[in-house]
């Protein structure tokens, strides 16, 4: 019933459904531990063949009402809450792949994930081929391997604002039985709802838009329930064979569509953690409540913003897939085509220095490493997130060095102009 409610709807009452006499709020069960009255009932939970709570890294009341409520705004079968963006980012991978793996990723995207997928993983055996996301089918299609398991994409990349073809990502990926896994952190769905394009799983770092406040680092895990894992049983073993750390189960068999998610909360959250406190998931869906208002007044802002930037003559270029002149406007109109989101990639006249200058004189604008905020911020990645990065791989990243990362908050737009004229000096 709750799929057919508008997301305006949903992000107020999804997930938490009180009954008569409760709290509206979901409580905040900050506890550890459940406690029962007989061992049987307890070893039925340890045996998945009932569902409740014992430990709250398995599962916890706050955390499962809301990851309800975003499986509920993405149309999927259901969530898993993660300490962070990184975290969703890992489980979502690592849940189908083992040493010896590999997979396909577009490289516009976040930093943290590009060193997680180049660098990281890499040391656990799992190989990642970086591909240029507007490239043709046929020249994707050459990075794909025997042992390749899983494509990955940022609907709206972080931080350069490019629209991934989520369709095209989608044909490929399942022309090679593979999910694709698309993280959906900078359009939240309000703006885009990528499994009604293909994708399989949709991954989150909530603490941008969905928390908005700046308050808690957190991330989520949706499936759609709609990739057939049986059908690939050659290439996903951890789920469609027995587990053995679990009385040999065979995941993708005995759940089904909520096959992923079981071995998700059942073998990886059991055997890594990260799970979010309870009170970070209260905080998490405090900011859930608003994000359909917070997202239009983002799009809003931003594209009052971009249209100035782009017009004034000390500006090199800008990124914004609301702007006619951008690249990805078209792709921005298929697939975002009530709003994009606040994070505007631009470029200044002149080196890296012009643009530390002009960030050096914000007055209001913060200089954060944060994005996706109620409160204006801006980043220049080549001095801050990407570091670590050459000017190569920035460029091969296509991050451009004197890049500058705008996240339009939604503080009235006239401050935020103001701000900015007079930092360009
Ligand atoms: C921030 C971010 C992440 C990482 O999330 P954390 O919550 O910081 O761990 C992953 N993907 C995208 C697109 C992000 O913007």
């Amino acid at each position: 019933m709750e799929k057919k409610l508008k997301p305006a709807t949903l992000c107020i009452r999804g997930g938490w459904k009180p009954q008569n006499g409760e709290p509206v709020q979901p409580p905040i069960y900050q506890s550890t531990t459940f406690k029962y009255d007989n061992t049987e009932e307890m070893a039925q939970l340890f045996d998945l063949k009932k569902s409740g709570y014992f430990y709250t890294r398995l599962a916890n009341p706050t955390n499962d009402a809301v990851a309800q409520k975003i499986a509920a705004l993405e149309g999927g079968v259901g969530a898993m809450l993660t300490s962070s963006g990184q975290a969703a980012n890992f489980y979502a991978v690592f849940n189908i792949c083992e040493a010896g793996s590999h997979i396909v990723a577009s490289t516009e995207i976040y930093g943290g994930t590009f060193n997680l997928f180049g660098v990281t993983m890499k040391k656990l055996g799992i190989d990642c081929t970086f591909v240029d996301q507007d490239a043709s089918e046929e020249e994707i299609q050459k990075a794909f391997r025997p042992n390749t398991r899983a494509m990955f994409g940022e609907t709206i990349s972080n931080p350069g604002c490019r629209v991934l073809d989520i369709e095209k990502f989608a044909r490929i990926a399942h022309r090679n039985g593979v999910p694709l896994i698309v993280d959906n952190t900078f359009a939240t769905p309000i703006n885009c709802r990528p499994f009604e394009w293909g994708a399989d799983i949709v991954t989150h770092s909530t603490t941008k838009y969905m928390d908005g406040h700046a308050a808690a680092v957190g991330g989520v895990v949706v499936d759609s329930g709609n990739f057939d894992w049986m059908a690939h049983a050659d290439k996903f073993a951890g789920l469609c064979l027995p587990d053995d750390s679990y009385h040999g189960l065979t995941y993708a068999k005995d759940f089904g569509k909520m096959g992923y998610l079981t071995k998700l909360v059942a073998q990886l959250m059991r055997d890594l953690g990260s799970i979010p406190s309870p009170q970070n998931a209260f905080l998490l869906n405090l900011g859930l409540e608003t994000l359909h208002l917070r997202m239009a007044r983002h799009c809003q802002n931003a594209q009052r913003i971009a249209e100035f930037l782009e017009a004034d003559e000390r500006v090199a270029w800008v990124h914004y897939c609301g702007l006619k002149s951008d690249q990805h406007y078209a792709l921005g109109q298929k697939y975002l085509p009530g709003g994009s989101c606040g994070v505007i990639a631009f470029g200044l006249k002149g080196d890296r220095e012009t643009a530390v200058k002009f960030m050096d004189s914000l007055r209001l604008i913060n200089i954060a490493t944060h994005v996706a905020d109620s409160r204006t911020c801006v980043l220049h990645p080549a001095s801050h997130t990407h570091r670590q990065l050459s000017d190569e791989q920035l460029r091969a990243a296509g991050i451009d060095p004197t890049l500058i990362r705008l996240s339009v908050g939604i503080e009235d737009v006239d401050d935020l102009l103001d701000d900015i004229k007079q930092s360009l000096g």
